[in-house]
């Protein structure tokens, strides 16, 4: 309501009502402005390894608008650290393990090309079998998987390289892969696709409203989705409401320019070391499995004891030159299977804990997570990944 003053003037006048009125349409009004400003996701996925970064991609080809939120830049852990053997043999894999791996390894040649079509870069995918010196190979035959065993004779036709050696050797027909050229290809693939990044952003919690997942926070901002998925490796148990029981296993790694591109063709593994020779012509070896917490510390014992027994093995390797060494920390758990599923909190999900096998496991990791969260159901069996087991 409005009174003339004695100068002529409107002065407006508010009664408690009009007041009241008014502050509530600027409430809305503002509140309608800021929806329209905040941007919300179907699905967010915390972490952007390999695990979150497949993950985002299958959610993507199944019309989910996805954002990956990840503390440093995406790839930069343990999916750029490993080796990228494609171990599918169920003498070195987890029983309960099997029907993924398998399936995973089965699925890599069509993951790597869509990888490579999509981001444009070349993903070193190889094809040539791995030998495996074990001192175990009669235990191995007696279990009844067909194994090429190789005698000293073949073996020197497959790897004229190797020293000469005594210990029992067999083929196995498995894939490797360069694990960074693949991780930079899927991020290169998701961002191209429109997957949304939000990078150097550390998750602090999973929201939770009326007992259902809403979202994120982090130490910048919060960020809206019905869905969300702890992707986040060994880190995942450091974020709530689950403290799922993950944990950091360490490797050492190192990689050698070889004297010559050739000169492996194979991957080779022994107890104390393998060899994952790249078609640039290096070769990574690996690796140790230490329970050191969060150290990333760079041990130069340990490298040249790895560096020695390569070249045990491949004695040309006196000659090569160290391009570089890291450490990475895979995601252990405590019966060293990964944890897949839906979690108590409706719309909390979580694809962790791949230990040894995140790069293999990737694509069916993918597939089966993105069918659980479309609420499409799997043909595989995932109870003994449910994360219930640790309740
Ligand atoms: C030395 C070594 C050798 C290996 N060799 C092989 C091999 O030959 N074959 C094989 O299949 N596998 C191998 N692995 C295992 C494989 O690397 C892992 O299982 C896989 O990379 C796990 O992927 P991930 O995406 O779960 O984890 P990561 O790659 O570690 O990604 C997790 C991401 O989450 C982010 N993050 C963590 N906390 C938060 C938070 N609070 N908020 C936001 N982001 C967060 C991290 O910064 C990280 O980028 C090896 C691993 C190592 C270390």
């Amino acid at each position: 309501m409005t009174k003339v003053t004695r100068t002529g003037a409107h002065l407006y006048v508010f009664t408690d009502q009009l007041a009241s009125e008014l502050m509530t349409k600027s409430i809305l009004l503002l509140s309608l402005l800021y929806n329209a400003g905040v941007r919300n996701w179907d699905v967010i996925i915390i972490g952007g390894g390999i695990i979150g970064l497949s993950l985002a991609i299958e959610l993507h080809k199944r019309d989910e608008k996805v954002l990956v939120v990840e503390r440093g830049a995406p790839g930069r852990e343990a999916s750029s650290a490993a080796g990228g053997m494609l171990v599918d043999c169920p003498l070195e894999t987890h029983a309960a393990l099997q029907p993924l791996a398998t399936a995973s390894a089965r699925m890599y040649p069509e993951f790597a090309h869509e990888l490579e079509v999509e981001s444009g870069t070349k993903v070193d995918l190889r094809d040539h079998g791995t030998i495996v010196f074990s001192p175990e190979v009669s235990a191995h035959k007696r279990s009844g998987f067909a194994l090429e065993n190789l005698l000293p004779s073949r073996l020197a036709e497959l790897e004229p390289a190797l020293a000469e050696t005594n210990l029992p050797a067999f083929y196995l027909k498995e894939r490797s892969v360069d694990p960074k050229g693949l991780t930079a290809a899927a991020i290169k693939a998701a961002k191209n696709r429109g997957v949304d990044f939000s990078s150097g952003d550390l998750v602090t919690a999973v929201n939770v409203s009326d007992g259902r997942a809403t979202g994120v926070t982090t130490t910048k901002t919060s960020f809206l989705a019905p869905k969300v998925v702890n992707c986040a490796g060994a880190w995942s148990g450091q974020i709530g409401p689950h403290p799922f029981p993950t944990r950091p296993v360490k490797g050492h790694m190192l990689c050698l320019v070889s004297p010559h591109r050739d000169l492996l063709k194979h991957v080779i593994r022994t107890p104390e070391v393998y060899l994952i020779p790249r078609s640039d012509g290096r070769i990574v070896l690996g690796t140790t499995v230490e329970e050191a917490g969060f150290d990333k510390h760079t041990e130069i014992a340990t490298i040249q004891r790895l560096q020695r027994a390569a070249i045990a093995l491949v004695p040309e390797l006196r000659n090569a030159k160290i391009l570089e060494d890291w450490t990475g920390l895979r995601p252990g758990t405590p019966d060293a299977l990964p944890i897949l599923g839906g979690t108590a909190t409706p719309g909390y999900y979580v694809a962790t804990g791949h230990f040894r096998d995140g790069i293999l496991l990737a694509p069916i990791t993918a597939k089966v997570m993105a069918d659980v969260i479309g609420g499409i159901g799997t043909e595989y069996d995932l109870k003994p990944f449910s994360p219930a087991r640790f309740d």
